[in-house]
């Protein structure tokens, strides 16, 4: 039996958060920061410090003797560096000390982290600042401070950087566009996101056994078990009693963190499960996806297990992706996604739906571009993940409230000619409809998007950056429209109208799994960017930079770093996981095959002596030879081609995608049929049913 929690007592007990302030700041304190939140102003040192006092004590009283500035470069996770806050008093004492300064600002050596070129060495001091609407928590003895981190020069270091901005950006437009429609409360849109987390859990015994898992994260290896995921009866499926306490064990560390752990179970392949959070801001949902993936990991091994987050650690089973659930709401709650009562919260819906749908339409390579990743080129595409094609599924009601309004067709009364919006009320739209589809890209949830093409290690800031990005765009383009129009009524009709036909070869609710899709979406139009290699270079594209350097996302040189990285990323995976094939296949796999093709040779020559027949000897030994050659013959050549890749990155990431990823399909081809040839007793490492059955 497991003592009983009091969930509500713990959760957020590990953090500096409104509550905690109120109740343990001063007054004028506490104000000033409330103050600087709502303002956006700088906090003045005197509040800084009142702060930094306030959290040390709250902070030591938890057992912190340390504090960091948290932050998250551009590599996608996070990064950290304890200070402890002692402080000599020069007699050979120390006491407690934090300052406002220590707080607000930090210069971490930063040196070696990737800036894409923003920064020269000789300038490679990086410097953190503290987000001051995310809050402080305690977690392993140290207190946390969410930073953004920038270089000397001012330029965004981080993923923090540009989302908040992207934030801020969105809400500006969006509270035009409520405006105009006589809202003139809110003060403020947020962007909210859920991200749901797929990963897998193995004994940490068989996974030290293999070097793919612990240099990739994913298998390189592996013939296919005679059971995989077809009889689905993982899925939702009792959870085991070592994997249920490790996910008891999860959560109970999530709420102490004030993460809005809700919903867990098992996904589709053995020892697949996930984690979803309630939705909350887009800032928060981000620093929280990264505590939640750095909590499965430190607590999976407290279980004996592992966590792997890796995109696809198996071949043949599912892998594991991020959904990211994602919408607008007013600083009251209201969800600008929701279709309304009246026709005129219709008509704001559906300005909020047609900038989306120009917004996706418009960027679909940029989206495509922010879950181009190494590991997600297994997934995108691959019949288990949306297909690397962007398209929206709206749903069948959604898709005849379009109907009526771009072809002016009736769609309730057969009196009326068409749909008038702000004037007639929309159909109620079902917030579950049963047809669902599990094949599209984003996916219209009834008052949500489901952006489903994340990959499961990757950072959300990427995608919300864009998605935030992207809406402010046409959300501007339609205020400035809307602003300028004598009579709003028409000008709106006219503005829905014609961004949704334009638009509307974005909407797909078929099956995306398809190869008649593929056909269709070129006929449409729409861009195919099936690999990591050919999306990213069109990143960088005008369009794009024009886009985030108008929104102030990213200046150019910003932008361009993250393509370098990005770019660089990839290159580098692709050259760890062919080198590690190569280490495994020459001095594991190739030696397992000899010496079991020895011993039957041994076995032979012992029988002949007897006169008994070696036929399934001989056939066996002519197998292993003639698969060894191979093997040995495509590791050959994988080493070969590795000596030829270019220096320059793009080209490099061309020829990694085209040439050395089929040597590595190829050498993976050979070691799994000699896998499939060999006694198990002979084999280097677990085989696919000792990890995934255990
Ligand atoms: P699913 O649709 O995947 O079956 P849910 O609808 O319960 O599951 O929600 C999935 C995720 O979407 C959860 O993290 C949930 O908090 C989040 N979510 C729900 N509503 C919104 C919203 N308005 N904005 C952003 N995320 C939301
Ligand atoms: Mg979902």
């Amino acid at each position: 039996m497991h003592d009983v929690l009091n969930v509500p007592e713990i959760f957020g007990s590990d953090v500096f958060n409104e509550a905690t302030m109120k109740q343990r700041l001063p007054e004028h304190i506490y104000r000033g920061w409330k103050n600087c939140i709502a303002s956006g102003v700088q906090l003045p040192l005197e509040v800084a410090d009142g702060i930094a006092e306030g959290m040390k004590v709250w902070a030591t009283e938890k057992g912190a003797t340390h504090f960091t500035h948290w932050f998250q470069p551009m590599t996608g996770i996070t990064a950290e560096k304890h200070d402890s806050f002692i402080s000599p008093t020069g007699d050979g004492r120390v006491i407690m000390e934090f300052s406002g300064k220590e707080l607000v600002r930090g210069e971490p050596d930063a040196s070696s982290f990737p800036s894409g070129g923003l920064r020269a060495t000789f300038e490679a001091r990086g410097y953190t600042a503290w987000d001051p609407t995310a809050c402080a928590f305690v977690k392993d003895g140290s207190l946390y401070i969410p930073t953004c981190f920038f270089s000397y020069t001012g330029e965004s270091l981080d993923k923090k950087t540009p989302l908040l901005r992207s934030m801020d950006e969105v809400s500006r437009e969006a509270v035009r566009i409520l405006r105009l429609f006589g809202d003139f409360q809110t003060k403020r849109v947020i962007a909210s996101v859920g991200a749901e987390q797929e990963y897998f859990l193995l004994p940490k015994d068989l996974y030290a056994q293999r070097e793919d898992l612990r240099l990739t994260g994913r298998t390189l290896f592996g013939a296919q078990p005679p059971k995989g995921q077809e009889l689905d009866d993982h899925y939702f499926g009792t959870i085991r009693t070592r994997v249920s306490e490790f996910m008891r064990d999860l959560d109970e560390q999530l709420w102490r963190l004030g993460i809005l752990s809700k919903t867990k179970h098992n996904e589709g392949a053995p020892c697949q499960h996930e984690l979803a959070p309630i939705y909350t801001n887009a800032n928060t949902a981000c620093d929280d996806n990264q505590i939640i993936m750095a909590t499965m990991k430190k607590c999976a091994a407290k279980h004996n297990l592992v966590c792997l987050l890796h995109e696809k650690p198996f071949a043949g089973v599912n892998g594991s992706g991020k959904h990211n659930n994602w919408s607008l709401a007013t600083d009251s709650g209201k969800n600008l996604f929701s279709p309304g009562k009246t026709p005129s919260q219709n008509a704001q819906f559906l300005v909020f739906l047609a900038a989306f749908l120009a917004g996706v339409d418009e960027y679909q390579d940029f989206l495509r571009c922010t879950v181009a990743t190494a590991s997600n080129d297994h997934r995108l595409g691959a019949n288990e993940a949306p297909p690397a094609i962007v398209s929206i599924f709206l749903g069948s009601e959604l898709n005849a409230v379009i109907k009526s309004i771009i072809d002016g067709a009736n769609y309730i009364e057969p009196e009326k000619s068409m749909l008038r919006i702000g004037v007639d009320v929309l159909p109620a739209i079902p917030k579950d409809t049963t047809d669902r589809n599990r094949t599209s890209p984003l996916a219209f949830t009834g008052n949500k998007f489901e952006f489903r093409m994340l990959g499961s290690s990757q950072s959300i800031a990427g995608p919300n950056i864009a998605l935030n990005t992207i809406m402010a765009e046409e959300l501007g383009k339609f205020a400035d429209v809307l602003e300028k129009a004598d009579d709003f009524d028409t000008a709106l009709q006219d503005l829905i109208c014609k961004a949704l036909k334009d638009h509307s070869r974005i909407i797909f609710d078929g099956n995306g799994y398809s190869e008649e899709w593929k056909k269709e979406a070129v006929s449409r139009g729409l861009s195919n960017l099936p690999s990591t290699a050919e999306a990213l270079p069109t990143y960088i594209s005008q369009k794009n930079i024009d886009l985030v350097t108008r929104r102030g996302i990213f200046t150019e040189n910003e932008f361009r770093a993250r393509y370098a990285i990005h770019l660089d990323s990839y290159n580098k995976i692709v050259n760890i996981e062919a080198r590690t094939m190569v280490d495994m296949a020459l001095h594991q796999i190739l030696p397992a095959a000899l010496h079991y093709s020895r011993s039957l040779c041994d076995a032979v020559n012992a029988k002949k002596g007897l006169g008994a027949s070696c036929q399934a000897e001989s056939q066996l030994i002519g197998d292993l030879s003639s698969h060894t050659d191979a093997l040995y013959s495509a590791i050959t050549r994988l080493k070969e081609d590795m000596t030829k890749v270019p220096k320059e990155a793009r080209a490099a990431s061309q020829y990694y995608h085209s040439v050395i990823v089929p040597d590595m399909e190829n050498l993976r081809g050979e070691a799994d049929i000699l896998e499939a040839l060999t006694d198990k007793a002979y084999w280097p490492y677990p085989t696919y049913s000792d990890l995934l059955f255990y």
